[in-house]
């Protein structure tokens, strides 16, 4: 295992498989990016190629390229190992079937079923009519085979039996989301969940297939000629794979393992409903694009999509009222700093029909987008006559709270004047009524930290920091360590071993190098801030520490006499306030 391990991370350049998931700057011999696990304005997320390890100064999260991995997404170090073990080309050996935990049989069977599902849109008679239809929207062979779309048969547990020759349980099946329990457990098997559906497998970031949307429509049943059976309601024209071990409805933001490094590339995303908008786009050569699944933008969304870019387009019909819970993740993307602009849709229309039509109009279409607050501008205007009081009031309504959100002062500030205009009315009323608005509004909007990175490391203790900077001086100073007489003893065993090493003049002890090249990467860090004077520095550290020693002592002091004085101890009472006041 472990050479295994040491093979992946010889191959793989820590920076350009960080690179894949946060926007890293060169600087000097490191690169630097605003942390991704906690929030900062100036980046003090550090990557070293050279050492191999990335470091956070901000929140002290660090470790090596699996540790990174295994934090962005959320995966035991298994998981990671096979992402990893995937880029690098290094062939891990598979346990079998049994052995394998929960969550990655229930990947298995998403892959074994996608593959079924691949072979009946072109094999069967009624998965190649699927396909027509596909075509027929203008979805090319080549989009149909990168997406793997597929067919489930009309049948009701094709894909179960399938799947149970495979060795899996049906009980794992209706796991996966695949199959359904018939209300008679005890009677009947499960069955399928997607019958006589058109199948779109939905991705996690490394492009595993965790879920499915399945479609039908009244073209297919046209096309199949064949009536939808009965226990299929009409509504249900999409349905999703419910949430299980791997999928997460409100977490998925389709397309985005094929959109991200354009994302990054062009530090823009556009956001769309369907499936199908997403794969005419990409198919288009639109490719920074992927889909809310037709929901809501959630707070883990943004989240993702916050490692991407700040940057973001709405494709999709955005009323002026517009649905409450769209809204609402719009307010928490404003408040998050996200830039966000607005494609004006024709009425009735969403992108893939647009696409389908006229790609060049789309493209169009992006590039006219118009900044989220010019939009709603636009609109209220349109809606109301600012002529009158009333319509003052319902103009302002509406748009006082975008504005309040808007994070950029000066943007702020244009806003606010151009609604004086608008409405006629001095400046400096605005400025009070949009200063209400966002009191109002601070409630209620932050994101919440990913669950899977939300367990903190334990900060560090101002004397650890301490001792860990003169460590640092000492380590690029060694003459320094010479120079100076005070005596030192460090708090942690890594620490005190590398200060003796150091103070000998010796060759630095090989179990030190992690913590050495942290010490080296810090400097680095601190270099890019300014100057060092090393001296100085030095003094000020130990200064502190030799403070802090005695303010640690005193503190026990205190303690004790508070003892001795409930005990009524007078001569132990005397003695520890002579020692008090001697340190
Ligand atoms: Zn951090």
């Amino acid at each position: 295992m472990t050479s295994q391990i040491e093979e992946i991370k010889d191959r793989l350049d820590i920076a350009q498989v960080i690179s894949e998931y946060i926007k890293l700057k060169k600087v000097g011999a490191n690169y630097r990016a605003l942390c991704p696990f906690h929030s900062e304005k100036n980046p003090s997320f550090y990557v070293s190629p050279s050492r191999q390890i990335w470091h956070c100064f901000g929140c002290g999260k660090g470790g090596d390229v699996f540790k990174f991995v295994m934090m962005m997404e959320g995966t035991e170090f298994k998981e990671a190992l096979e992402i990893l073990a995937k880029k690098a080309g290094v062939e891990i050996r598979r346990e079998p079937i049994q052995t394998r935990t929960e969550k990655q049989r229930i990947l298995d069977i998403c892959e074994l079923a996608t593959k079924f599902f691949e072979k009946q849109l072109g094999e069967t008679k009624t998965g190649k009519k699927a396909k027509e239809y596909l075509l027929s929207r203008k979805i090319s062979q080549e989009s149909i085979e990168k997406w793997r779309l597929g067919y489930a048969p009309n049948t009701w547990r094709g894909l179960s039996d399938f799947l149970v020759s495979k060795g899996y349980k049906r009980t794992e099946i209706v796991k996966a989301g695949l199959a359904v329990e018939s209300e008679d457990k005890e009677k009947s098997t499960p069955y399928d969940r997607f019958r006589g559906r058109i199948m779109f497998p939905i991705f996690n970031l490394q492009g595993q297939v965790i879920g499915f949307g399945g479609r039908t429509t009244e073209d297919i049943k046209t096309i199949t000629g064949k009536e939808l059976s009965s226990t299929q309601h009409p509504e249900s024209k999409y349905i999703n794979t419910p949430n299980t071990l791997v999928y997460s409805k409100s977490r998925i933001l389709y397309g985005v393992h094929e959109a991200k490094t354009e994302v990054r590339k062009k530090d823009n995303c556009i956001l769309v409903e369907g499936y199908t908008d997403v794969i005419l786009s990409s198919q288009e050569g639109t490719k920074n694009i992927v889909s809310t699944s037709g929901i809501t933008l959630t707070p883990y969304q943004l989240k993702v999509l916050s490692r991407y870019t700040k940057n973001f387009i709405l494709g999709f019909d955005m009323d002026i009222a517009g649905e409450a819970a769209t809204q609402k993740g719009i307010d928490i993307a404003q408040f998050q700093g996200f830039n966000i602009k607005i494609v004006s849709l024709p009425e009735g229309k969403d992108p893939a029909d647009v696409i389908s039509e006229n790609p060049g109009r789309w493209q169009k279409l992006i590039e006219t987008s118009q900044e989220i607050v010019n939009f709603y501008f636009q609109k209220a205007l349109k809606g109301f006559n600012k002529k009158t009081l009333e319509g003052k009031k319902e103009i302002s309504k509406l748009l006082l709270p975008f504005i309040a959100r808007i994070q950029n002062k000066i943007e702020q500030a244009h806003w606010i004047k151009e609604l004086a205009k608008e409405l006629n009315v001095k400046e400096e009323a605005i400025w009070e009524e949009v200063k209400k608005t966002a009191k109002e509004q601070k409630v209620g909007t932050e994101i919440p930290e990913t669950p899977e990175i939300e367990e903190r490391e334990k900060p560090k203790t101002r004397q650890r920091l301490l001792e860990e900077r003169l460590l640092m001086l000492f380590l690029k100073f060694p003459e320094e360590i010479r120079k100076s007489k005070e005596i030192l003893k460090f708090s942690f065993e890594e620490g005190e071993k590398l200060f003796q090493s150091l103070r000998g003049g010796e060759k630095l002890p090989k179990d030190l190098s992690e913590f050495i090249s942290l010490l080296e990467l810090q400097y680095e860090f601190e270099r890019e801030k300014g100057e060092i004077n090393p001296e100085q520095e030095i003094q000020f550290c130990i200064n502190s520490l030799q403070k802090f020693s005695k303010d640690e002592k005193i503190r026990k002091i205190i303690n004790e006499l508070k003892i001795a004085e409930a005990a009524g101890d007078k001569n132990k009472i005397s003695k520890l306030l002579k020692k008090i006041s001697q340190l």
